[in-house]
């Protein structure tokens, strides 16, 4: 047996993928890829293949399984090419794997990323929506298993790096007075309150500090990506929600920061790249070279704060409310976000509908208990469905 570490990459033709199997490539040594999946770039999928050599790829359907199967065969490969959820889930709790990286977008990463959290893997968690959704039930298997949860969202992992190593005890029982998330505030930090009805999809995905997937993208301009990762940090440090403070940071430079009942207020700093939080976490607790440049604190010059205005992101507090309601109340709110940007991508609403669509949604659809996987998922399929009537009525 090789001493290397096996990993599993889902979602690697993403932004998040491709910085992990950056990271990778720099430790042969170190690490192995096991397993990449895909999803549309099929095309990205086959170089990333030639290049890694995984020994199994997963793609959505049978038709571009074997189209794929057969480009790799005459590449000389003979790596397995696997089929939709299923496929996922085999190469997220595979014997063989040391760790996964959960970097599918959205709720269709909550199945692959639970069955890497059953097997007791470590788990490096991108997918944020997957434990917004199910939060509980997600915390419970990770203690069940006994899997490693590291979280990748760079304000997670800076958190998860200012907080002492026994901080599952309990954030007062380790002298924490609350944590303060810090937000770039996107693109949007100052246009008119007027000016954002008007707003394009090019110009949502344009994030000032940060390069990634569309949907984060435009989560960040409405600071949506914000109150996920509110929740997100609930069940990843067992927090209140009033234990977490939004700060605005536009330089993007501190990353998020704990706030200790005796004063002290550490923070995590470092460029914006995702090369760091990733190479933390897939060395922890060790450290190893990451590709990212040593920061310069000169260049940055200032680091400034502001009070995040929920008149302007009106999505924050449709988050926190969530957060605070539980029970389905977070995987409504996702749902419906989901299919909002995906219409505000498409052109079929506007900015500004993104929160008036989810806050109907929430209005219409009570919170229920949360006892078992199955309620979440039918509250994700009836928040999708009230989604696409207020999209049919507007
Ligand atoms: P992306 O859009 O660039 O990539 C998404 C990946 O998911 C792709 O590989 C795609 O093929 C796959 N995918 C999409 N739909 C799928 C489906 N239905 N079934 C299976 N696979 C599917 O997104 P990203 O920016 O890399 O973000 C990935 C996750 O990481 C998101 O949850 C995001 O919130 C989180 N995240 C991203 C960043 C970042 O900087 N990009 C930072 C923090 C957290
Ligand atoms: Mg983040």
């Amino acid at each position: 047996m090789s001493g290397l570490q096996r990993i599993t990459v889902l979602g690697a033709t993403g932004s998040i993928g491709l910085s992990t199997l950056d990271v990778i490539a720099r430790h042969p040594d170190r690490y192995e890829v096991f397993a990449l999946t895909g999803f549309s770039r099929l095309a990205e999928l086959q170089a990333l293949s030639r290049v890694h050599r995984p020994r199994f790829v997963v793609v959505p359907d049978e038709v571009s399984a074997q189209a794929l199967q057969a480009a790799l065969r005459s590449d000389g490969l003979s790596c397995e090419v696997l089929v939709g959820e299923q496929g996922l889930c085999a190469v997220a709790e595979h014997a063989d794997v040391d760790a996964v990286m959960a970097a599918i977008v959205g709720a269709a990463g909550l199945k692959p990323t639970l069955a890497a959290v059953r097997a007791g893997k470590k788990v490096l968690l991108a997918n944020k929506e997957a434990l917004v959704m199910s939060g509980a039930l997600f915390m419970q298997a990770v203690r069940d298993s006994g899997a490693t949860l590291l979280p990748i969202d760079s304000e997670h992992n800076a958190i998860f790096q200012c907080l002492p190593q026994d901080y599952a005890r309990g954030l007062a029982q380790v002298g924490v007075r609350r944590v303060l998330l810090t937000a770039s505030g996107g693109p949007f930090r100052e246009t008119p309150l007027a000016d954002l009805e008007l707003v394009t999809p090019e110009q949502a995905c344009a994030h000032p500090n940060w390069s990634m997937g569309r949907k984060i993208s435009v989560d960040s301009a409405s600071m949506m990506n914000k109150g996920l990762e509110l929740i997100e940090a609930c069940w990843l440090f067992d927090a209140a929600p009033a234990q977490i403070e939004v700060v605005i940071h536009r330089q993007s430079v501190i990353h998020s920061l704990v706030d200790y009942i005796d004063g002290s207020v550490l923070a995590q700093m470092g460029n914006p790249d995702m090369r760091t939080p990733i190479a933390h976490a897939l060395a922890w607790p060790q450290r190893i070279d990451s590709g990212v440049a040593p920061l310069d604190l000169f260049a940055v010059g200032r680091l400034d704060f502001q009070r995040p205005d929920e008149q302007r992101f009106p999505c924050l507090r449709l988050a926190r409310e969530a957060a605070q309601v539980g029970g389905t109340a977070p995987a409504v709110l996702n749902a419906a976000n989901e299919v909002a940007v995906e219409a505000f991508l498409q052109r079929r609403i506007r900015f500004t509908d993104i929160a008036r669509m989810i806050e109907s949604v929430l209005n219409r659809q009570a919170s229920q208990t949360v006892q078992a996987l199955d309620v979440v998922l039918a509250a994700d399929i009836q928040a999708r469905e009230l989604a696409r009537q207020w999209l049919a009525s507007h």
